[in-house]
């Protein structure tokens, strides 16, 4: 069966913004009887993510990615339904996912290395297990458990950033149903801030791209705040820092930011920023949600159930085709987002 596929066709750099002419779409033969413990499948939905930017250059710079190979096949996270199974376990119509989805229409995997989704109706709703109820789900409300610190009823004021991406419009939704009793995020531009307050329920919302973000930031927070998720780095994340209060915590989660940059992860900070953390005993730990891997399970039935209960509200920008996984990753890199960045390949 011909199916089709998205291969890197060329690097930015190290130093580069990713273009949509790094991505090309090509014919790829599928077979159509998988071989012992494989299945075949089709693809639903792709997710675009951060990380894969550093998949994209020659050094991910990290021990836990690899990195593309030009003229290969991009993968990432994938959701899919089983067409036919020689795999154990996974029979036709089997709805399933995996970290590692080929960008293909059609795609031949090992059944080990899928999921099915779990609980059952998420095959109803199956880009969730690539958002609110996946690894971005995740990454909210681990990162908030292990190093948020969150004392509920403490009267906690947090600050999230890239607060209307995959992973922050659900910290802080997360962050408030934990016991945080002020909940503010940043993003880029008035739509973004205003579904952020009108829809998600945050307390305010401050847009970084206006003028005076410290001014916006101190009638946001004039107690201080007291917890940081840091998903966006740069001077956006030191003026944070900058009206932290004494003994608070910084979730370093990502640092998209400099994600065009040639600088090692994480990004060294000025000086001035590490005295302020010294001085105010703010912790500042490192979070990966791939360490806490004896975590997911239970995390992904809290986030499920918080979702079938409309205690947690999902967003998702959805583009539609094989052919625009690239201007979906390119577009999500440049703030066209709202909630988790998504493609619709085919519909179940
Ligand atoms: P998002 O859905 O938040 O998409 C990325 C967003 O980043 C864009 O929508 C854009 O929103 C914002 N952005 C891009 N460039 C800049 C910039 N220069 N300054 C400020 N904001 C910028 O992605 P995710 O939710 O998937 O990921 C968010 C962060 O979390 C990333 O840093 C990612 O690497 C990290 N992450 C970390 C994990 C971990 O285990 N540590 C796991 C998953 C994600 P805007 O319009 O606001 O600019």
């Amino acid at each position: 069966m011909k199916a089709k596929a998205v291969i890197l066709a060329s690097r930015p750099g190290a130093d580069g913004e990713p273009r949509m002419e790094n991505f090309k779409v090509q014919e790829q033969e599928v077979v159509e009887e998988p071989p012992e413990g494989h299945v075949v499948l089709k693809t639903i939905y792709l997710s675009v993510d951060p990380y894969m930017r550093c998949r994209m250059n020659e050094d991910p710079g990290t021990d836990y990615l690899s990195a593309w190979t030009v003229g290969g096949v991009a993968e990432g996270g994938g959701v899919g339904v089983v067409l036919s199974s020689r795999g154990e376990g996974l029979s036709p119509g089997d709805v399933v996912t995996s970290f590692s989805w080929p960008w293909q229409t059609h795609a031949v995997l090992p059944a080990s290395g899928l999921q099915k989704l779990a609980p059952a109706w998420l095959a109803e709703r199956p880009s969730l297990a690539l958002g609110a109820v996946g690894m971005p789900g995740l990454t909210a409300l681990l990162g908030l458990r292990t190093g948020g610190h969150i004392e509920p009823r403490g009267g906690q004021a947090l600050v999230v950033s890239g607060a209307a991406g995959a992973c922050g419009h659900l910290v802080g939704q997360i962050a408030r149903l934990e016991g945080c009793s002020k909940v503010v995020g940043v993003c880029g531009s008035a739509t973004k801030c205003r579904v952020l307050t009108a829809e998600l329920g945050f307390d305010a919302a401050v847009d970084y791209r206006a003028e005076d973000l410290a001014g916006q930031l101190r009638s946001a927070c004039p107690k201080g705040v007291d917890l940081y998720f840091d998903n966006v780095g740069g001077p956006l994340s030191d003026a944070v820092i900058e009206q932290m209060n004494v003994g608070g915590h910084v979730v370093l989660c990502g640092q998209i930011s400099q994600y065009n940059k040639d600088v090692p992860y994480p990004p060294p900070l000025p000086l001035h920023t590490q005295t302020v953390l010294q001085e105010r005993n703010i912790s500042r730990d490192r979070f990966l949600v791939l360490n806490y891997p004896d975590k997911h399970a239970e995390g992904l039935q809290q986030l499920a159930s918080w979702v079938q209960s409309g205690q947690l509200k999902v967003k998702e920008t959805i583009m539609d085709g094989i052919e625009n996984v690239g201007a979906a990753f390119v577009s999500m890199m440049q703030g066209g987002n709202i909630g988790k960045q998504l493609v619709l390949v085919s519909p179940l």
